[in-house]
Protein backbone atom coordinates (compact mmCIF):
# COMPACT_ATOMS: atom_id res chain seq x y z
CA UNK A 1 0.00 0.00 0.00
CA UNK A 2 1.18 4.05 -1.00
CA UNK A 3 2.06 5.82 1.92
CA UNK A 4 0.02 9.02 3.05
CA UNK A 5 3.23 11.29 1.84
CA UNK A 6 1.97 9.36 -1.79
CA UNK A 7 -1.15 10.06 -1.57
CA UNK A 8 -0.65 13.39 -1.06
CA UNK A 9 1.72 13.76 -3.99
CA UNK A 10 -0.99 12.53 -6.86
CA UNK A 11 -3.89 13.90 -4.82
CA UNK A 12 -4.17 16.96 -6.79
CA UNK A 13 -4.30 15.07 -9.80
CA UNK A 14 -6.61 12.10 -9.04
CA UNK A 15 -8.84 15.14 -7.85
CA UNK A 16 -8.78 16.35 -11.42
CA UNK A 17 -8.77 13.00 -13.01
CA UNK A 18 -5.30 13.31 -14.40
CA UNK A 19 -3.55 10.06 -13.16
CA UNK A 20 -3.32 7.04 -14.54
CA UNK A 21 -6.18 3.70 -13.92
CA UNK A 22 -3.44 2.37 -11.95
CA UNK A 23 -2.59 5.48 -9.99
CA UNK A 24 -5.88 5.66 -9.56
CA UNK A 25 -6.48 2.40 -8.05
CA UNK A 26 -4.23 2.81 -5.70
CA UNK A 27 -5.31 5.58 -4.49
CA UNK A 28 -8.56 5.02 -3.85
CA UNK A 29 -7.57 1.88 -1.87
CA UNK A 30 -5.16 4.14 0.19
CA UNK A 31 -8.38 6.13 0.64
CA UNK A 32 -10.75 3.40 1.76
CA UNK A 33 -8.17 2.37 4.37
CA UNK A 34 -7.01 5.52 5.70
CA UNK A 35 -8.72 7.59 7.38
CA UNK A 36 -6.99 11.02 7.74
CA UNK A 37 -6.67 10.73 4.17
CA UNK A 38 -10.77 10.24 3.62
CA UNK A 39 -10.89 13.03 5.81
CA UNK A 40 -8.81 15.17 3.50
CA UNK A 41 -10.43 13.81 0.50
CA UNK A 42 -13.69 14.51 1.99
CA UNK A 43 -13.17 18.26 3.01
CA UNK A 44 -11.11 19.00 0.03
CA UNK A 45 -14.35 17.54 -2.33
CA UNK A 46 -16.63 19.34 -0.24
CA UNK A 47 -14.75 22.99 -0.64
CA UNK A 48 -14.05 22.28 -4.17
CA UNK A 49 -18.30 21.60 -4.90
CA UNK A 50 -18.37 24.77 -2.65
CA UNK A 51 -16.04 26.90 -5.06
CA UNK A 52 -16.90 25.11 -8.72
CA UNK A 53 -20.73 25.96 -7.67
CA UNK A 54 -20.29 29.89 -6.81
CA UNK A 55 -18.22 29.83 -10.68
CA UNK A 56 -18.33 27.56 -13.57
CA UNK A 57 -14.84 27.73 -14.88
CA UNK A 58 -12.63 24.73 -14.31
CA UNK A 59 -10.83 24.27 -11.00
CA UNK A 60 -7.15 25.34 -12.04
CA UNK A 61 -4.38 23.88 -9.92
CA UNK A 62 -3.39 27.54 -8.15
CA UNK A 63 -6.85 26.88 -6.58
CA UNK A 64 -7.05 23.37 -5.93
CA UNK A 65 -3.18 23.43 -4.20
CA UNK A 66 -4.02 26.43 -1.40
CA UNK A 67 -7.00 23.80 -0.48
CA UNK A 68 -4.94 20.82 -0.23
CA UNK A 69 -2.47 22.27 1.41
CA UNK A 70 -4.89 24.22 4.09
CA UNK A 71 -6.72 21.04 5.20
CA UNK A 72 -3.69 19.26 5.54
CA UNK A 73 -2.06 21.63 7.65
CA UNK A 74 -5.18 20.99 10.11
CA UNK A 75 -4.72 17.40 9.80
CA UNK A 76 -1.10 17.79 10.80
CA UNK A 77 -2.52 19.92 13.74
CA UNK A 78 -5.30 17.99 14.74
CA UNK A 79 -4.24 14.07 14.51
CA UNK A 80 -7.13 12.48 15.81
ZN1 LIG B 1 -3.22 8.19 4.30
Amino acid sequence: MITCEEFFAEFADYLENQVSLEVRQELELHLSQCRACHVLYDSTRKTIRIVSESNSFDLPQNVLEPIIDRVMAKLRTDPS
